[in-house]
């Protein structure tokens, strides 16, 4: 190149420099009370383009490449150093800060020297058949030290033995079932359930409560195969030497199961193990189809009840107890050595400061560590935030700054019951609620490849059509649509057949300390299956050995676009809730949400129209709350219209007002014996974790309430969450008022 022509091109690189930082200047300063032109409207959108179109589906595969060539269990040495990893990535990428933070928790594992296993005995208590210890590594993992067999996490340690009894998915309605109409008896059994329908918690309480010695999980074809598909690594069906690993505590948001409420860090008090939150008393473990095809094989007693209970082996499906004709005499023996153990675990926490609100938060997390490889679950997740991350990490570096700070986080022990994302916010507790504009999840981005899935608060439905309308669909035969229009065809939401679908919140991830706990508006977003056609539990191979990078390569994502709109979906909802002047949420959704609630368990109530008349028990009070509520809501949105956007007095006030919104939500005494759920409109359900439950304060006294031993102090209980519910929502409507 010539001198002049070099001279030149300095003078064009100084002129883009310049124009580059006047640009950022600008952005970064725009909560100056300056205009709020169209311009700064437009670079705001312009940098979302920016962020979206930066992110690169190659670049999420390298990321899921790399972190699922180990094993990543919480508490091992390969899980840190998979943290420090990510911490280097994040100050690479340019974050202002990325640091461990560290907690003492209480982990389970199976003993290295004596397996876990069960086995059938004959009259002399000779062991005749044990099932598999180990699943067969699959191919090219067969050197790969550490491999932690399949167990249920936590199950205390024992060797329980008697006749086996089959309950089907083990949820309440099979055991009212067994018990109520079927007579049958589960004290001092040994049963067995298929895994799916429910969180495997549940199912483990609830054989605790019918008084089994022990219970056996397994999985059966018919809730883990998809029809045609050959098991893995043929296609993604599960094999029949896999077996589903996973916790079987009863936390409900506890957290570490000896520091309820209180980070697990070196100076905190804590309780026995025997006193342990939400410990199962007895043993639990897991095995596959082949395992549970023999010990179902021989089982006579009671035929099952229906169709409902029976499964894809080639079995009677006999409830028992014991077995058949000449194998009567024979027995189930379990053998469960677990060892629980007080063990170190590392979140990894990055920030961005907000140039001018850094006070106000949005953190996006999800979880690292793994049951084996973790191909889906969490490093589908893990690898679409690392994603986010590195695209912040670049608009960062062209000198942009959100208003409100970004937290990142990459939360350790989820599988063991969330610690990690829990114990950080108990340690954070009182700035998290004070500051916390929302929390978005990172968890699996996928679960299957049809269509997007949607969990969040009422607050954020507008957020996320407008975003999905911004993104390309990954979808065959959508190519040139965008993400809203290939989800509204493929999932219309019930009520309205031109929205698509958007649930609401259970728990089964990190989310639930900040949601159903501090009240921190939330959301989670990943692709999933088509639930009308595919009517297997999760997916096949779900926390087990075969859960590996060429899963997803080969059979889920082989482009990787699915988890690159996750990816960007994540992404925008974490930039405009962090850089949008006014916090994109919208009150009137939550308005109509509670009116569908109230109108729903009012409903509910109907069945019992003469018992809620002899009791005096009335939903007025909750129906005029709402009705409150939403005309609160009216009003607030046209105060916001109105506001003056370059005063950033108003601004903050309108702001502070979105964000107590959903905390206007939390009663400080918690859901009745579930002091950490304390979400007045929505919970995980009583029944199963992973599912969210409207007004559960209400839908639990009313559950069941024709058996109830005692009707007249089971209807006061009904009325007593009516006015709960009532109180907490004419409350949250006066956080709306201009002022008292
Ligand atoms: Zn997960």
């Amino acid at each position: 190149m010539a001198p002049s022509g070099r001279r030149q091109y300095l003078w064009i690189f100084l002129a883009a420099a310049l124009a580059s930082f006047l640009a950022g200047f600008t952005v970064g300063w725009l909560s100056k009370p300056l205009k709020d032109t169209a311009t700064s409207a437009d670079s705001h959108q312009n940098l979302r383009w920016k962020l979206i179109s930066e992110m690169k589906a190659d670049n999420i595969k390298s990321f899921l490449r790399s972190f699922t060539k180990l094993p990543h269990l919480a508490g091992t040495e390969q899980n840190l150093l998979l943290a420090k990893k990510i911490q280097n990535q994040w100050k690479k990428f340019g974050l202002d800060s990325a640091e461990l933070v560290h907690y003492d928790v209480l982990l389970s594992y199976p003993n290295e020297t004596n397996a876990n296993y069960i086995s059938v005995i004959d009259e002399q208590g000779t062991e005749i058949f044990n099932t598999s210890y180990v699943e067969p590594p699959p191919d090219g993992y067969e050197n790969v030290k550490n491999i932690v067999p399949p167990y249920n996490a936590f199950s205390p340690p024992g060797v329980p033995e008697g006749e086996l009894v089959y309950v089907n998915y083990a949820r309440t309605e099979d055991f009212f079932k067994l018990e109520r109409e079927m007579n049958i008896n589960c004290t001092g059994k040994i049963v067995i359930a298929r895994y799916g329908r429910i969180f495997r918690g549940n199912k483990v309480k609830n054989a605790m409560l019918a008084g089994a010695k022990g219970i056996i999980l397994y999985s059966d074809p018919a809730d883990y195969s998809a029809p045609g598909v050959q098991p893995y690594p043929k296609g993604w069906n599960l094999p029949g030497t896999a077996a589903q690993r996973g916790n079987v505590l009863n936390l409900n948001g506890a957290g570490d199961p000896l520091t309820p409420g209180y980070p697990a860090k070196e100076y905190t008090f804590r309780l026995d193990v025997e006193d342990g939150v939400g410990i199962p008393q007895i043993p639990v473990h897991p095995i596959g189809y082949n395992d549970a095809e023999i010990l179902l094989r021989y089982l006579g007693g009671t035929a099952s009840p229906d169709d409902s209970w029976k499964g894809g082996l080639n079995v009677s499906y006999n409830i028992g107890p014991g077995f058949i004709g000449h194998d009567s005499f024979r027995k189930v023996r379990m053998h469960v050595y677990n060892i629980n153990k007080i063990t170190r675990i590392y979140n990894v926490i990055g920030t961005i400061r907000g140039s001018v609100e850094p006070d106000r938060y949005v953190i996006l997390g999800g979880h690292r560590d793994s049951w084996v490889f973790g191909g889906i679950d969490p490093t589908s997740g893990a690898a679409t935030l690392q994603e986010v991350a590195q695209s912040f990490g670049k608009l960062l570096s062209s000198g942009w700054r959100p208003r409100r700070t970004i937290i990142f986080a990459s939360w350790d022990a989820e599988e063991f019951g969330l610690l990690g994302s829990t114990e950080w916010a108990e340690e954070n507790v009182k700035t998290l609620q004070e500051r916390s504009v929302a929390y978005i999840n990172s968890d699996s981005s996928i679960e299957g490849n049809y269509t997007l899935r949607v969990d969040c608060t009422p607050l954020l439905h507008q957020l996320v059509y407008k975003l999905t309308k911004e993104i390309s669909s990954p979808d065959d035969g959508f190519e040139s649509k965008s993400l809203y229009e290939s989800w509204l065809e493929k999932d219309p939401s019930s009520e309205s057949k031109t929205l698509p679908r958007i649930s609401k919140l259970g728990s089964g991830s990190d989310f639930e300390a900040y949601f159903q706990r501090l009240g921190i508006a939330s959301g989670r977003v990943r692709y999933t299956k088509n639930k009308k056609t595919d009517t297997y539990s999760s997916y096949p191979i779900y926390h087990t050995i075969y859960e590996t990078f060429e899963l997803v390569e080969k059979f889920y994502d082989p482009t990787f676009k699915k988890q690159l709109a996750v990816a960007q979906l994540r992404g925008a909802l974490v930039y405009e809730l962090a850089d949008a002047k006014i916090i994109p949420f919208n009150i009137q959704d939550y308005a109509k949400t509670l009116e569908n609630y109230a109108r729903s368990i009012y409903n509910s109530s109907r069945t019992h129209e003469q018992a809620c008349r002899s009791h005096g028990v009335s939903f007025e009070s909750l129906f005029s709350a709402v009705k409150n509520f939403s005309e609160a809501a009216s009003d607030f949105h046209r105060r916001l219209s109105q506001v003056d956007l370059n005063n950033p007095i108003a601004v903050r006030i309108m702001n502070d007002q979105l964000m107590f919104l959903e905390r206007a939500f939390i009663d400080p005494l918690g859901l009745p014996g579930r002091p950490f759920y304390r979400h007045i409109i929505f919970a995980p359900s009583s029944h199963n974790k992973y599912a969210g439950e409207s007004f559960p304060g209400i839908f639990d006294a009313m559950f069941d309430i024709e058996n109830k031993a005692d009707p007249h102090s089971a209807w006061k209980e009904v009325k007593k969450h009516i006015s709960i519910a009532a109180f907490t929502i004419q409350a949250a409507a006066g956080t709306l008022k201009e002022f008292l």
